[in-house]
């Protein structure tokens, strides 16, 4: 008997899964942060997850074990958690096998926020029917491309103006959305894989100095990433 096509799909994490990374500083509230691996139309040249690019990097993880995860984030077994906030790399590269993981957080209470180097326009044209339908399962979206020539460090989950935090759906209003991004803060995180992650900045500048500071802090970190 074959499995339902459903089954067989898998994620590239540029992460490990257990225990998840549960930050502040990417969304509101506490969330699930999911890095996805793999970037196949770099935005920019500058961007602050360069770890994060290549499609053959990180690791295959079945969408049954990150549904696992889901079911566990829901028990509180690490705390009350909002949603989760998926970033990249280019989640959309990624949308057929991230909507049914999406679909199954959403039908916990989980809320969903999505980033993608992509505008808004991009998911609605004909050949993006996978991406689109990741929209269908989205509470907020982060779109458009990284520009540096538009960087502005004062913005909170987002690094350049152009890029826009998008309500599609009535679960949060703009003055939650506004008292939420009024909440400043940098989570670092050393994960048991070597991966150290940095959530909160989105300056180039404020990046570097926070890599060199941790270099010299830590013994030789394995990797970064920064959302
Ligand atoms: S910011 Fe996102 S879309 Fe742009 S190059 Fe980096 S991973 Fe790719």
């Amino acid at each position: 008997m074959s499995l339902p096509v459903e089954h067989a799909l898998t994620l590239r994490l540029g992460m490990c899964l257990r225990p998840p990374l549960l930050t502040h500083d990417s969304g509101p509230g506490r969330r699930w942060v999911l890095y996805l691996q793999g970037c196949a139309r770099p935005c920019t040249t500058e961007c602050l997850n360069p770890g994060l690019l290549d499609p053959a990097g990180g690791r295959l993880v079945g969408l049954d074990d990150l549904r696992l995860v889901a079911d566990q984030v829901v028990t509180g077994q690490w705390g009350a958690v909002e949603g989760i906030t998926v970033l990249g790399g280019e989640p959309t590269d990624q949308a057929e096998a991230l909507h049914p993981l999406l679909s199954h957080a959403r039908s916990l209470g989980l809320s969903i926020m999505l980033y993608s180097g992509h505008p808004l326009a991009w998911f609605h044209r004909p050949p993006q029917a996978a991406a689109r339908r990741l929209l269908d399962v989205t509470d907020i979206l982060v779109d458009g491309p990284f520009i540096p020539a538009l960087a502005d460090p004062s913005l909170r989950w987002r690094g350049s103006s152009n890029q826009m935090v998008r309500r599609l759906t009535t679960r949060y209003s703009d003055s939650d959305l506004e008292a939420s991004m009024a909440v400043r803060g940098v989570t670092v995180t050393r994960r048991h894989d070597g991966v150290i992650t940095i959530n909160g900045l989105q300056d180039r500048d404020h990046v570097t100095a926070a890599r060199e500071r941790l270099a010299e802090s830590l013994a030789a970190p394995a990797n970064l990433q920064e959302g």
